[in-house]
């Protein structure tokens, strides 16, 4: 860790990495606590109860129960000026933990290994850090504490409960821990960051029988396995090379015996995509191809589209500041990768429509120390060092956007 925050220059960014080096054991020491209690989406209330406390504890003003568990804090500067939002999530998964390691999930198939535990142990540091540091920005600085982004989406509730409002925020920004990211890196792009997310199901409407006696039966599975490869053909054909998109299919159940000739088939998957002029084409053409076929052999279908998250955009501007706050931070342009896109998604999403921003990878992997399962394996795990390195990103941002 240590080769990663040099401490000989005398500048303000030492000082402020020194300050904030100091929270490095109560980093570690809230996130240990968060992950070995961890809760589902919506269902945050001893980590809302534990947040909550700090900022009393703190004397941060804030407000509890927004969206069910969200906590907003409210930190004013020395004067009155910009506001700028930060967004951390809170929720964990259903997966049961495998780490051995003395701060284990205590809660019984429940896990952090997103690693929202980290996001709320940083955005808590950032909070501490700015409370103690008013005199050193202006305006008001907004930090957002989002429930059940795994599912089923907290961010969304939590703008139409007003969380960017009164003071209303200007700009936002938002990290992930990344462990397709090697530590000591910082994952920032423009534009398009993460997919939208979608969903479909269709049960094909056919008509069962004997076996032996197909000429009386409108076979189910034969349509279902046409439909599947046909949908392959949008990506392949329909859609530009040079744009990104995924349809998967990722369930086909049909049939209840080996003579029989299955009269239903249901089909569900999963629709991914960065450029938003795809949003209705997307679901459009895979109607298109299932009504086509199911035309063709006589059958009916039942469809249904279901659309999760928007694709997560970012600001052009905000890009550009929170990248140069990250050359800073790492003291090296190396660090930062600009090809970070993934086909995962956000509800971060929801908030970047509503004001410009910047969501950015945290690298976090370390592979010599075991530290590099992907996101919601049961023995993911992070390099906890990065935890100052997200507080610095912060404050630092704090620091260029609001003064
Ligand atoms: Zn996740
Ligand atoms: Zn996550």
């Amino acid at each position: 860790m240590v080769s990663t925050f040099p401490t000989a220059h005398s500048d303000r960014l030492s000082q402020i990495r020194w300050d904030i080096r100091t929270l490095h054991p109560q980093l570690v020491e809230w996130r240990r606590h968060l992950h070995q209690f961890p809760e589902l989406g919506f269902q945050e209330r001893m980590t809302a109860e534990f947040i909550a406390q700090k900022l009393r504890e703190w004397e941060i003003d804030h407000q509890m129960g927004i969206a069910k568990t969200g906590i907003v804090a409210t930190i004013a500067g020395k004067k009155a000026g910009r506001v700028l939002a930060i967004r951390a999530d809170m929720d964990a998964l259903p997966v049961q933990e495998e780490n051995e390691v003395d701060y284990r999930s205590r809660h019984e198939g429940i896990m952090h290994a997103c690693g929202h535990d980290g996001h709320t142990a940083i955005a808590l540091g950032t909070a501490l850090y700015l409370s103690r540091h008013r005199e050193d920005f202006n305006g008001t600085v907004k930090i957002i504490f989002q429930p059940a982004e795994e599912s089923p989406g907290g961010a969304k509730p939590m703008i139409e409960a007003g969380a960017l409002k009164n003071p209303d925020a200007e700009a936002i920004v938002g990290l992930h821990l990344w462990n397709s990211l090697p530590w000591g890196t910082i994952g920032v792009r423009s534009g398009a960051l993460m997919a939208a997310s979608e969903l479909f199901s269709c049960t094909i409407l056919g008509k069962g029988g004997h076996g032996a006696i197909p000429q009386e039966t409108i076979d189910a599975i034969a349509i279902g396995a046409q439909i599947v490869t046909v949908l392959q053909t949008i990506v392949a054909r329909n859609v530009s090379p040079l744009e990104s998109a995924v349809v998967t299919v990722g369930e086909f159940h049909a049939g209840t015996a080996k003579n029989a000739i299955a009269d239903t088939a249901r089909l569900t998957g999963t629709v991914r995509y960065f450029n938003t002029d795809l949003a209705d084409f997307l679901p459009q053409r895979i109607e298109e191809i299932i009504a086509g076929v199911c035309q063709s052999h006589r059958a009916t279908y039942d469809f249904n589209y279901t659309r999760l998250y928007p694709p997560t955009i970012n600001d052009a501007q905000m890009t550009d500041l929170v990248r140069s706050v990250a050359f800073a931070v790492l003291e090296t342009p190396a660090g930062v990768v600009p090809e970070c896109q993934t086909m995962a998604s956000e509800d971060m999403s929801y908030f970047l429509q509503e004001v410009p921003g910047c969501y950015f990878f945290l690298g976090s992997a370390n592979p010599a120390k075991g530290l590099a399962y992907p996101h919601h394996h049961p023995r993911f795990n992070f390099d906890e060092s990065v935890l100052c390195l997200g507080v610095e990103m912060f404050i630092r941002c704090v620091e260029k956007f609001c003064n």
